[in-house]
Order: structure tokens, then C-alpha cells, then sequence
């Protein structure tokens, strides 16, 4: 491994993966790959307390059910200051669904209020039923809208943090607000389930961007790839569920 390799680290595979989120880690080492950029891999599991947190250029945490969720939390707590260190040194972190709600104060169920890491001052309420189907979404930080899927009881409120992205259709952060998802420094929370990734080549992009841009100020920027194949996932979504509001 040399100093170039990009370094990522994955919380909690053996917990949070609902729908396949490690997709997503798939997609990344991918893309960088076809770049000729190298990557490394680290998985830290429920049997890992000595991961050094410092060393990542990405770290990437999925959903998961209410029961893994608490279970994540007393093993994240452990971190928390190690992960606030890294969030303000602008790292790069990318959380879904259960892995989004832990970002905040707290993530109240039914039955229990599960401590999140604070790292964003957001929290969460479970309503009475589920927020389930696809996604569209207009972000700011791109012109090609984000394609997606959402399965959440947790309803999040963000207050004045810069939204993932407006919603063209589907639920978002409660329902209510119209906006899913939260940006801070280098941090994307989301209710979008894995594989986002692969269906949103420049969501992924951008992710890559700000990980390669910390490592090296001078990064040039990522070298174009054909996405011919990923823009038509994209597309197929994208006029399905939100045709006239492209
Ligand atoms: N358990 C959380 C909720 O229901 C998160 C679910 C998920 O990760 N899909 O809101």
C-alpha cells in the first residue's frame, strides 16, 4: 500500500448492510480502480476495537434494523471522539439510514431512545408506520438527480444543515419536509439505501472527489470513465418515479 492508496473503512458490515449497502464500497474501490487510483479495504466488525479511524480517506456505515442499530452504538460510542476528530479534519464519511440516524443526538424508537454519536446536531423520532419506496432527489452539488430507495421508521430533522437534496418524489428525511439528507464538511447522511452508489455515478464521484482532494490539495480532479450503463439506471429511475420534474 503506498501513500496514493485511498483507504476506507467500513463500520459494521456484520450489523448494518440491509439491502446490500456494501454495494456501495464495491462501487467506490471500482471507480477509483478504473482510474488507476488504488484501494484498501477495511472492514471493522463487531471483533475489531483497534481500527485506527485517523487513517481513513473515506468511512461508509449502512442501515440496518432497530435491534443492530443499538447494538452499533454502544460499539460507536467507543469512537466518538476519534469520529468527531475526524469529521472536523474534513473526513470523509458517508452514512445510510440507521447508519445516518447515529450521526445525531438520538434516534427514539418505540421502546428506547438510542444515544447517536452527536456528531451532527440532528435527531430522529420513529412515527407510527414506515417510510418505504423510491427515491428522487435534486441536489445542488450536481446536475444529474439522485435515484434511490427508502425503508425508515425514523423521522430525522436536520434544522439549518444543507440537505442531501431536495425531494422530486418519495418521503426524505420525515416526510414532511420535503428535503432528504444532510451535507456537513465532507459528511453525506442519507435515507437512501445501498447500492446508491452504482446508479449515481456522481454521487459516488463527488464522494471520491473530496476524499482524493484532502489527501492531495493539488488533486487534478477525477479523469472521465463511460457511464453509459450507470446513467441508464439513473435515467430509468429517475423518469419512472419524477418524469416531469427532471
Ligand atoms: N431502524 C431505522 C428505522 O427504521 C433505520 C432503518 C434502516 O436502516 N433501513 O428508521
Amino acid at each position: 500500500m503506498n501513500e496514493n492508496t485511498v483507504q476506507i473503512i467500513h463500520l459494521y458490515p456484520d450489523l448494518l448492510n440491509l439491502y446490500g449497502d456494501k454495494g456501495n464500497i464495491a462501487c467506490m474501490v471500482k471507480r477509483l480502480n478504473w482510474r488507476g487510483i488504488q484501494t484498501n479495504v477495511q472492514l471493522c466488525t463487531n471483533q475489531d476495537h483497534s481500527i485506527d479511524l485517523s487513517s481513513a480517506d473515506i468511512i461508509f456505515v449502512g442501515g440496518g434494523s432497530d435491534r443492530e442499530q443499538a447494538l452499533v452504538c454502544s460499539l460507536l460510542l467507543k469512537k466518538k471522539e476519534e469520529l468527531i476528530r475526524y469529521v472536523e479534519n474534513d473526513g470523509v464519511l458517508v452514512a445510510v439510514c440507521g447508519g445516518y440516524q447515529l450521526l445525531g443526538k438520538y434516534y427514539q424508537t418505540a421502546s428506547e431512545k438510542i444515544e447517536g454519536l452527536g456528531l451532527l446536531d440532528i435527531y430522529t423520532d420513529a412515527g407510527k408506520d414506515r417510510l418505504i419506496g423510491n427515491v428522487v432527489l435534486q441536489s445542488s452539488l450536481f446536475d444529474q438527480p439522485i435515484a434511490g430507495f427508502e425503508n425508515h421508521a425514523g423521522r430525522t430533522e436536520i434544522g439549518d444543515y444543507t440537505p442531501l437534496g431536495k425531494v422530486l418524489y418519495g418521503h426524505g428525511n420525515n416526510g414532511t419536509s420535503g428535503f432528504e439528507g444532510v451535507i456537513y464538511k465532507n459528511v453525506i447522511g442519507t435515507y437512501l439505501h445501498g447500492p446508491l452508489l452504482p446508479k449515481n455515478p456522481k454521487l459516488c464521484d463527488y464522494i471520491l472527489s473530496c476524499a482524493l482532494k484532502r489527501k492531495d490539495a493539488n488533486f487534478p480532479g477525477l479523469k472521465p470513465i463511460d457511464d453509459t450503463l450507470e446513467n441508464q439506471a439513473n435515467t430509468y429511475i429517475v423518469n419512472r418515479f419524477a418524469p416531469e420534474k427532471k
